[in-house]
């Protein structure tokens, strides 16, 4: 059951193919298989391109059926019958591949491809195989194979031409609404065509002789078809036109007739495969303009709906500076209707003083060939509004050419906000600076005021403190007999604390000019300078202490002074803060940046920075106190002599130079001061 409504299909193809074969087959003249007119080709096509090709099978046994009941050979019949379904196949494909299927007859281009793939292509298939066929059978002799293949190819592309478009522009599409109008028009062409038709393929002219070749006299019915009834129209113009040439044909009457029969079928053949394809290209070349035109339109109504609801003013001038176009935006931008302003030259938009250079900036533009650029980019650009106002505007201009001409069009907004807020933004940083510079020079001023107050006070001190120590030293070296043991240990007191509080001034004095003096900076050898220090301090020397320098020290980039003021610090701290029963050994030494104890290449390190080791065997620091000691009066160990401002001097002076300084420590194993500096 299945089975057979799968192949209901197949059987009605074969059904229709078979009766129109035998319809097709009362056009026969030169053999009784080679028929003028073959409507099965077209049916065929359009089965298989509607069905899909799977559908071939019916097109064989239809075929086959119509040839054998007409010549009664099975071999023959079973050769053309292959030649008719290859060709419905390879047509199908071809049309499926190069003109979109059914779609073929919506666009000129893909008709055309039809024509050369399909109607003239696939069909010599059939010809080539069937005419073959009936010359190797014996049905035909091998002499008339030229003008039998001609009739047989001729027959299936008139099908393929008339027949197919016909069927698919019908019945793929969905049928238009009818107006009366349109259904009045189609009646006026079916009439045209009737009296066309009778006069030039049937009865004739009634004043002109018989068989006068007017057949050109069918166009005009078949382009007014094309123009305004579409291709639905065209295609049945050309089909009725074709049909009332072959009927007048086959009763030996209108311009075909009066030849040999076969040479009839075929010139009314060449004439309908003509005005078939002259309707549809014509009827498809309109609808291709249509389409292009309704495109155009669509995006005519875009762009205009853009531009009339752009919030930004354009405008677009000629080559003659005249108003082209002038949008909503531009009209309130400029207080100005549109129609006051097109034709109008752009100049009333620009302050008189710019005029010369605007033409010339357009028409410099004009010359660049570039299609869009920003204006302005030299300098703010200023408009003109009708009551004379002017304002700052930003814009930019394009150029194209519309029919030949080329127009300029800017777009351009109002920047009246934009410049008045960049304006106040600019003055309030001004006044923002001011201030900033005002306070900085007033705190400078303050800054330095303390700074040469407590200069003087802390070199005024000196003066009284001299003295004390001056004069206990005195009574001390007296051998004065009031001098008891008691008031000689308080005379010692006044005497130590005078010289902790000189030397707390020292030290202070030093920092407060290494805080406010620029120090010159240079190339400093820093093996010289170690070993001068420990050469001028007994202390650092043996046996008091022993001072290694490990490998060559390098040059940097520092202040001699300011750097033998550090290192005398450091090494002294570094011999001073150690257990009473050690004694003190310190190792001096350099190392590169990458972190490599560099010995005998320290002289020439190649690295921008280089960092100084000096490591002593003393009492360590703890870990909380190893920031805070370089900061001014911080002691981590009291029972050592000191003021607490050696280290902060150390790291002020190396940051002046660029550089830093730190401590890695543990109590009881000793410190390892480090300072990097800058390598020359
Ligand atoms: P001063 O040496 O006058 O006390 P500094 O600023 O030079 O002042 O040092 C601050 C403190 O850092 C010292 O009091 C000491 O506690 C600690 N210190 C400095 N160098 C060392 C060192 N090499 N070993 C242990 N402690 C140190």
């Amino acid at each position: 059951m299945q089975w057979l409504s799968a192949s209901m299909p197949v059987l009605a193809l074969a059904a229709i193919y078979l009766a129109a074969g035998k319809f097709g087959l009362r056009f026969t003249s030169l053999n009784p298989s080679a028929s003028a007119v073959w409507p099965p080709t077209g049916i065929a096509l359009v089965a298989l391109l509607w069905r899909g090709v799977g559908l071939w099978p019916g097109v064989f046994i239809g075929a086959f059926l119509v040839n054998i009941l007409t010549t009664g050979n099975w071999v023959t019949s079973l050769f053309i019958a292959t030649g008719n379904t290859l060709e419905a196949v390879c047509g199908a494909w071809l049309m499926q591949r190069y003109t979109g299927g059914l779609r073929a007859f919506e666009r000129s281009g893909t008709f055309l491809s039809f024509v050369v793939f399909a109607a003239m292509g696939s069909t010599t298939i059939s010809a080539d195989i069937g005419v073959t066929t009936l010359c190797l059978g014996g049905l035909a002799p091998w002499i008339q194979f030229g003008p039998i293949w001609l009739t047989w190819w001729l027959g299936d592309m008139v099908s393929d031409l008339v027949i197919a478009p016909m069927l698919i522009i019908w019945f793929s599409r969905p049928f238009p609404e009818l107006s009366i109008k349109r259904l009045i028009e189609g009646l006026g062409l079916l009439f045209a065509i009737s009296v066309v038709g009778q006069l030039v393929f049937l009865s004739g002219l009634p004043f002109a002789p018989r068989n006068y070749p007017l057949s050109y006299l069918a166009v005009p019915p078949l382009i007014w078809a094309a123009f305004r009834l579409g291709t639905r129209g065209a295609i049945s113009a050309a089909f009725l036109m074709t049909a009332l040439a072959i009927w007048g044909t086959l009763g030996h009457r209108g311009p075909f007739a009066g030849n040999e029969p076969n040479e009839s079928l075929i010139l009314v053949q060449v004439f309908a495969s003509t005005i078939a394809l002259t309707a549809l290209t014509l009827a498809l070349i309109v609808s291709d303009r249509r389409r292009a035109e309704a495109a155009l339109q669509g995006s005519q109504a875009q762009l205009h709906g853009i531009i009339s609801s752009a919030t930004d003013a354009i405008i677009s001038i000629n080559a003659h500076q005249q108003v082209v176009m002038f949008n909503e935006a531009a009209e309130k931008l400029f207080d100005v209707a549109a129609k006051d302003a097109l034709g109008q030259n752009i100049d009333r938009f620009i302050p008189e003083r710019f005029r010369t250079a605007h033409v010339h900036h357009v028409e410099g533009f004009g010359k660049t060939g570039t299609t869009t650029r920003r204006m302005g980019a030299l300098g703010s650009l200023t408009a003109r509004r009708a009551d004379g106002q002017e304002f700052p505007i930003e814009a930019s201009i394009s150029q194209v050419y519309v029919r030949g001409e080329k127009i300029f069009t800017v777009i351009l907004r109002d920047v009246t906000e934009r410049v008045k807020a960049e304006a106040e933004r600019k003055e309030f940083q001004a006044m923002l600076e001011r201030t900033v510079a005002e306070r900085t020079a007033r705190l400078q001023e303050m800054v330095a005021e303390l700074e040469h107050f407590s200069y003087a006070i802390v070199h005024d001190l000196r003066a009284p403190l001299r003295a004390m120590q001056g004069f206990a030293q005195l009574i001390l070296n007296e051998d004065t007999p009031q001098l008891t043991p008691e008031l000689e240990e308080f005379l010692r007191r006044i005497k130590s604390s005078a010289n902790r509080m000189d030397n707390l001034i020292t030290d202070a004095l030093s920092y407060s000019m290494a805080v406010r003096e620029r120090l010159p900076l240079g190339p400093v050898e820093l093996g010289d300078l170690v070993k001068g220090i420990v050469d001028s301090y007994p202390n650092l020397q043996p046996p008091r202490a022993e001072i290694r320098i490990i490998g060559t020290l390098p040059v940097v980039i520092g202040n001699r002074a300011a750097l033998t003021q550090c290192f005398s610090n450091l090494l002294g701290n570094a011999v001073k803060f150690t257990p009473p029963d050690i004694s003190p050994k310190v190792r001096v030494f350099a190392e590169t940046r990458n972190g490599q104890n560099d010995g005998s290449s320290a002289g020439q390190p190649n690295s921008e920075r280089v960092r100084i080791w000096i490591e002593d065997n003393g009492i360590g620091i703890a870990e909380k106190w190893q920031q805070r000691i370089f900061g001014m009066f911080q002691r981590a160990h009291s029972g050592y002599e000191g003021t607490g401002i050696g280290l902060a001097l150390v790291r002020k002076v190396v940051e002046h130079m660029g550089g830093e300084v730190g401590v890695e420590s543990e109590v009881g194993k000793g410190s390892r001061f480090w300072v990097d500096l800058r390598a020359p």
